[in-house]
């Protein structure tokens, strides 16, 4: 039930977190606030494919 997802950030498109994801609880895109650091900063990361 679980899967693999990447979070990339949403400013620089930057790849910064490899995780799993429960498929049943976010059936949908994840995103999550999180450090990034090529901004520096808490972006948004989304997943992608
Ligand atoms: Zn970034």
């Amino acid at each position: 039930m679980r899967v693999n997802i990447t979070l990339a950030c949403t400013e620089c498109r930057n790849r910064n977190y490899a995780l799993t994801k429960n498929k049943r609880k976010h059936p949908d895109r994840m995103e999550l606030r999180k450090y990034c650091p090529r901004c520096n900063a808490h972006t948004v990361h989304r997943e992608t494919k």
